[in-house]
């Protein structure tokens, strides 16, 4: 093990004693020291609420709540603080930006999205959609488990308002090439929203070379807490949307007829916000920014080339996704023949690994790669060629074991 890897993996008090060999950060990561210690200095000598001001603890709360704001911001590589919204998760974020730019789309509008969305980033379109009679229109998926843009020109028609798609698959680990989304949907004025959840966990994002108009994330597959998220968008796209949820916090004015809003963000965060996510969000993402990424991703291509190359030398096995390195992210799914994946899930678990089975949130993706479910390897920035090494000879033990049976 490296000494920058120890010191990485160190840093994380659920994974120090090496009691688990943790495979599943797709699903949720875990946190470090500086995250925790960020959570605990909120609850035991800081803890206010914000926006309310009047004495140092709801001072003190305010502020370190717009901070994390700006560390989110840093990490997104955008200069305005007013373009975040806390939210709660991705879902929160995406639900979010379907509430609010749903109320602009008049019946016949058309939304392009991807098979290979999380459930998230297609049922809350799906609603819209049956609601408002809109059009949905699906990017395919190459047999790799790719979005295949070959089909952009003819699902981006001049109807079409908004392209949502995810930044990296959870089911395949591929990345998205969004240049050409984004190019296909400014053609025709349509927005772009991108579901960053699998991404953001892999390294600083640069927003403005994207050139997207919304992103959402979840806080828990980043190294921060559960219950927090960030819906980032652009501030005149953020300008021209009525409120989602409403009540205090987000107003300037309220008479017993009417209200008026503030500007956004705050417009977008109705109530007491989720004060301590936002805070341990904001820490996560600082200590994401203060890693260096070149050697992190060098190191999570070599493992998953491992992941990849142990798993195509088991029998039976079936990786789902790019076999290459490129645009492609340290999240592998695969198929075992004749177990089947709940089971091999447990089984792993009982060998001290833990992954993820089952069809991922992702059921249309499970169609479009002609499986009914996977079991899911993902990696994080701790993991090591030791936790690759444990799983591949748990799994290849399981696979005789089972042969020996039959
Ligand atoms: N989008 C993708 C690609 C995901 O993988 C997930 C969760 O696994 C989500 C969205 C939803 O995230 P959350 O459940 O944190 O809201």
């Amino acid at each position: 093990m490296s000494k920058e890897l120890a010191s990485i993996k160190g840093q994380f008090p659920s994974l120090r004693d090496g009691g688990v060999v943790y495979l599943d950060t797709a699903a949720t990561a875990q946190m470090p020291d500086r995250v925790l210690d960020r959570l605990v200095g909120f609850e035991t000598s800081g803890r206010g609420n914000v926006h309310d001001g009047g004495h140092r603890l709801a001072q003190r709360a305010f502020d370190q709540y717009e901070a994390a704001r700006g560390s989110v911001a840093r990490f997104l590589g955008v200069c305005a603080n007013d373009e975040i919204v806390f939210s709660y998760g991705a879902t929160g974020a995406i639900n979010l930006a379907c509430f609010t730019l749903g109320r602009l789309f008049v019946p016949g509008d058309e939304i392009v999205l991807s098979v290979l969305e999380h459930h998230s980033n297609i049922v809350p379109w799906q609603r819209l959609a049956q609601e408002r009679g809109l059009v949905l229109r699906f990017i395919p998926a190459t047999p790799k488990g790719r979005l295949d843009l070959s089909f952009l020109g003819d699902l981006v028609t001049p109807r079409c308002r908004l392209v949502a798609v995810t930044h990296c698959s959870n089911v395949t680990g591929a990345v998205t090439q969004l240049a050409p989304i984004v190019s296909a949907a400014r053609a025709v004025g349509a927005l772009v929203l991108v579901d960053g959840a699998q991404r953001v966990p892999h390294g600083p994002v640069d927003i403005p070379a994207l050139g997207v108009d919304l992103y959402a994330f979840s806080g828990h597959k980043a190294y921060g807490p559960t219950g927090i998220g960030v819906l980032w968008a652009r501030r005149e796209v953020l300008a021209g949307l009525e409120p989602f949820m409403s009540g205090g916090q987000m107003i300037e004015n309220v008479t017993l007829e009417n209200a008026t809003f503030l500007p956004p963000p705050q417009r977008f965060e109705a109530g007491t916000p989720p004060i301590a996510q936002a805070i341990g969000l904001g820490a996560a993402l600082d200590w994401m920014l203060g890693l260096d990424w070149s050697v992190q991703r060098e190191r999570e291509a070599e493992l998953t080339e491992a992941l990849l190359d142990g798993l195509d030398r088991l029998p039976g096995v079936r990786p789902i996704g790019p076999r290459t390195l490129v645009l492609r992210q340290g999240v592998v799914s695969f198929t075992a023949e004749g177990i089947c994946d709940e089971t091999l899930c447990r089984e792993l678990d009982r060998r001290g690994v833990a992954v993820r089975s089952g069809h991922l949130c992702a059921q249309p993706a499970m169609s479009a790669l002609g499986v009914a479910s996977v079991t899911r390897a993902s990696l994080g920035c701790y993991s090591e060629a030791a936790d690759v090494e444990a799983f591949l000879n748990a799994l290849s033990e399981i696979i005789r074991e089972r042969g020996r049976r039959a």
